[in-house]
């Protein structure tokens, strides 16, 4: 009899859904239906049965070719690596789960490396605003339940998170928004006519990189005072009537994307997009929340602030005295200045995602790829280490957008012999203390536990 795992959350983008069921046959190995998911969640699950899956880690030979070998060799490989290097760089995170963000904390500490993660190249500028600005936010069930104006600034959920306007922000019906998406008005801001925009009621057509002048604009009009004939290419009619929307909501939820954090300004955007919402809250109730992109890429800006107080760019290589500067500390300028000495590439694919002088300078040095799949950085490794798909194969606790932590299910066994990130890091990070004759110290993380019982609640 075939299995239903049921309230499974999918491991692709932000909005983490957790009401999936996904069927599996009775032998345990095969994925037969997936449901409630959008069409990519939906593929995550049946491309982990597809045939094509490497099983051994794979390292490069002197004339190009990979071959198997054993975890254990690849293990070994990479601590010395690690060991050997003044300043290696540890990337990625956005899909791997918290538990073994926990766990590679203690082999960047012991190799001296930077601990870096997906933020360092999307929602970083959204750090140092909340650095400055603060974070007025709330969760998506406050969303669902209460909010009635959305904005979507800069950001296409309809293709980025499929189901963040259904399940989340504009059509289901909450406690106080029982007639779903009729209690609610959409406006969408962007200087493209997206498919996101074509749900709205409003969309304002803002002139690519002036998002900055459009908000003073309507942090001006909000105070009662005159704006322009036209700001950043949007008429004074529709600011005006945006900000008596705002002003007549019981609830306002303002998302934003790239389209705003990685446009002219960049986190001077996102710092007066916290300013209106402040300015907001003096008339109505009004929060703000980054449309993160990876179903766990929350995960490290908690994982990583609880062990060194920052959540991204994080320079261990004095040890445990960790400190952090974007633009010194982050993975691509320390490329670009080659002043990283190895690359561990982990749960992402910095092949594709980096500037390519950038990935040319990482080439230089050993490049080691932790991913269950191959992608562009597995196919220029020196090594690449096969591991279980986090929320299909490995459990664990994941950081959804809004910081809410939930726990993700295993529903079928990984390939065999196949590990997961954090058993691989553990017993990288034994390696490491047999090289250095030193014992290994096993600092556990009770947040977890706290996440954990959280959600299991
Ligand atoms: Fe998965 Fe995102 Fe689709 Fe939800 S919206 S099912 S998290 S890909």
């Amino acid at each position: 009899m075939p299995v239903t795992h049921t309230q499974v959350g999918c491991p692709y983008c932000g909005a983490s859904c957790d009401d999936l069921e996904i069927v599996v046959s009775d032998d345990g190995k095969e994925i037969l239906e997936v449901r409630n998911a959008c069409a990519i969640g939906n593929e995550i699950f049946h491309h982990a049965t597809k045939p094509g899956r490497v099983k051994l880690p794979r390292l490069r030979q002197e004339d190009g070719s990979y071959k198997d070998i054993s975890y254990d060799e690849a293990v070994d490989y990479t601590a010395k690596v690690l060991l050997a290097a003044k300043k290696p760089v540890i990337y990625g995170f956005g899909s791997t789960n918290c538990e073994a963000m926990a766990a590679v904390g203690r082999i960047a500490e012991k190799g001296g490396a930077v601990l870096d993660n997906c933020a360092s190249i999307c929602h970083g500028p959204s750090f140092l605003a909340i650095f400055d600005n603060g974070y007025p936010s709330c969760t998506l069930g406050e969303v669902k339940n209460r909010a009635d104006v959305i904005v979507y600034w800069g950001c296409n959920p309809m293709h980025a998170h499929p189901r963040h306007a259904s399940r989340y922000a504009v059509f289901p019906r909450g406690f106080f928004t029982r007639r779903g998406h009729k209690n609610r008005t959409v406006i969408c801001i962007d200087p493209r006519e997206t498919d996101t925009a074509k749900i709205a009621n409003q969309h304002q057509m803002v002139k690519q990189g002036q998002d900055y002048d459009l908000f003073n604009a309507f942090r001006t009009a909000l105070r009662g005072h005159e704006i322009p004939e036209v700001v950043a290419g949007v008429p004074r009619e529709q600011i005006l009537e945006a900000i008596e929307t705002m002003k007549k909501g019981r609830f306002v939820a303002i998302f934003y994307g790239m389209g705003l954090c990685h446009s002219d300004g960049r986190n001077h955007n996102v710092d007066i997009a916290i300013s209106l919402t402040r300015d907001l809250n003096a008339v109505t109730k009004a929060t703000i929340m980054a449309m993160r992109g990876h179903y766990n890429i929350a995960g490290p800006g908690q994982v990583w602030s609880w062990s060194y107080g920052f959540p991204y760019c994080i320079d261990l290589s004095k040890g445990t005295q960790a400190h952090m500067n974007p633009g010194d500390t982050s993975s691509i300028d320390l490329a670009m200045r080659n002043d990283c000495d190895a690359f561990i590439n982990v749960g992402t694919d910095a092949g594709a995602h980096f500037p390519i002088p950038a990935v040319k300078q990482l080439r230089k040095h050993p490049w080691i790829t932790i991913d269950p799949n191959i992608c562009m950085a597995s196919e220029i490794s020196d090594l690449h280490i096969p591991v279980g798909v986090v929320g299909v194969e490995v459990g664990g606790v994941v950081y959804r957008m809004d910081n809410v932590p939930i726990q993700f299910k295993k529903v079928i066994e990984p390939p065999e012999g196949v590990i997961s990130d954090e058993e691989l890091f553990n017993r990288i990070y034994v390696r490491m203390c047999e090289l250095t004759d030193t014992e290994p110290v096993w600092i556990h993380h009770p947040a977890l536990d706290v996440a954990k019982a959280t959600t299991e609640e």
